[in-house]
């Protein structure tokens, strides 16, 4: 099995490998196929892509709309929308024409729901073989795909699982849902399908590793990762960032979704977060604020907040401190293309540890803004290269 460097894609190659030469020589992406969802390619040496599901009524249609453009200015590449109804189904056209990015329609049990999202405009089918239906069922589904050049990806999750597999097993243990994702490969394999995608999530970290570590050896097939209902902000961050993080480590993962039970933005957030902290994609700011201390003289969790807001949906990498005071604060984010510090009614703004510009305390998120502002106009590719 062929394996290649865990990069965005040609230009982000030598930052990952200045950046991660541990990780890097020890860890090889897997080599998998590369298909396309819309004009976005996954898999083979495509960057790893961000998505996210929309949580509002599909139906609905300037509510969704609104939620992916939203979701598209904080970087989500691909969303997916739950059909429940004919109604969702219908509504994808319309969606579609004012969107930018691919769009998936997420169908259960229905069969004609995934027909009738195809023949509106959807950009890739979410289905489970396990429980779309009979090969009847399938093979109309397949049909179509084939005739509008759409992917289908198979989600296989613990309740997803057939019972004669769940029996062999004793329970949707890891083996059990890799044996289940197999058997869906191979029945649309069987009719001469392969635009295929595939995910195998389990809300149990430790279950999800292991399904991926044994699904990955198995088939070159791309796959979506994460970790299916990992709950609220705190819980969910953690599992997905163990879950994805660690697969992503060890090269296993083409497309990344973090479930939070949350406005999905956070899941576009924690998901580029993952990648930048691998070095794999270093889309937007990277920031670093202190923990504060007894020198802290100003309000620097409300501050990094409105901050964190303000920045984003910037795109360039630069790297930004903010810290609780004038005395140490440059010292210790001596690394940051642009810092600010306070206290006492003063702000300080500091490039590279050195301070250049005082102000009042009340300016230090508007300076820092600015100083971002300056910092893109110079910005280039070429300088991501040589970071
Ligand atoms: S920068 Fe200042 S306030 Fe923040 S942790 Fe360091 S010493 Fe404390």
């Amino acid at each position: 099995m062929r394996s290649r460097p865990v990069t965005a894609g040609n230009n982000r190659r030598k930052r990952a490998n200045i950046h991660g030469n541990t990780f890097m020589s020890s860890t090889m992406r897997k080599k998998t196929k590369r298909i396309h969802v819309g004009q976005v390619a996954v898999g083979g040496d495509s960057a790893i892509t961000v998505q996210s599901m929309t949580n509002t009524d599909t139906a609905d249609v300037p509510a969704t709309v609104a939620q992916i453009l939203r979701l598209e200015a904080a970087g989500c590449e691909i969303i997916r929308v739950a059909v429940p109804d004919e109604d969702a189904a219908t509504a994808i056209a319309r969606i579609k024409k004012e969107i930018n990015i691919p769009l998936i329609a997420d169908v259960h049990f229905d069969y004609r729901l995934a027909i009738a999202s195809a023949s509106a405009g959807a950009d890739g089918l979410r289905i489970n073989p396990g429980n779309i239906g009979g090969d009847d069922k399938i093979a109309a589904v397949v049909r179509v795909a084939k005739d509008l050049n759409l992917p289908i990806r198979i989600g296989v999750n613990s309740g997803s699982v057939e019972k004669d597999i769940l029996k062999k097993h004793g329970g949707p243990l890891p083996e059990a849902l890799v044996e289940s994702a197999l058997r869906s490969i191979d029945r649309l394999a069987s009719l001469d399908f392969n635009q295929i995608k595939l995910s195998i999530k389990s809300s149990d970290v430790i279950n999800t590793i292991a399904a991926y570590r044994l699904i990955s050896r198995k088939t070159d097939v791309p796959l979506h990762v994460g970790v299916t209902e990992a709950g609220g902000l705190y819980a969910g961050i953690v599992k997905s960032a163990m879950g994805i993080g660690t697969l992503l480590m060890e090269g296993i993962g083409d497309t990344i979704r973090v479930s939070l039970t949350r406005d999905p933005v956070e899941e576009v957030r924690v998901g580029f977060e993952i990648l930048k902290a691998l070095h794999i994609r270093q889309r937007g700011p990277e920031i670093i604020s202190c923990p504060t201390c007894g020198r802290c003289r100003i309000d620097l969790f409300g501050l990094a907040e409105e901050l964190e807001k303000r920045l984003l949906t910037r795109t360039a990498p630069v790297k930004i401190a903010i810290m609780g005071c004038v005395v140490n604060g440059p010292g210790e984010a001596k690394e940051a293309d642009v810092g600010i510090a306070g206290g006492d009614g003063i702000g300080i703004l500091f490039k590279k540890g050195k301070v250049i510009k005082k102000f009042p305390e009340d300016r230090l998120a508007d300076e820092l803004m600015a100083a971002v502002d300056q910092w893109e106009k110079t910005w280039s590719t070429e300088d991501l290269e040589n970071k």
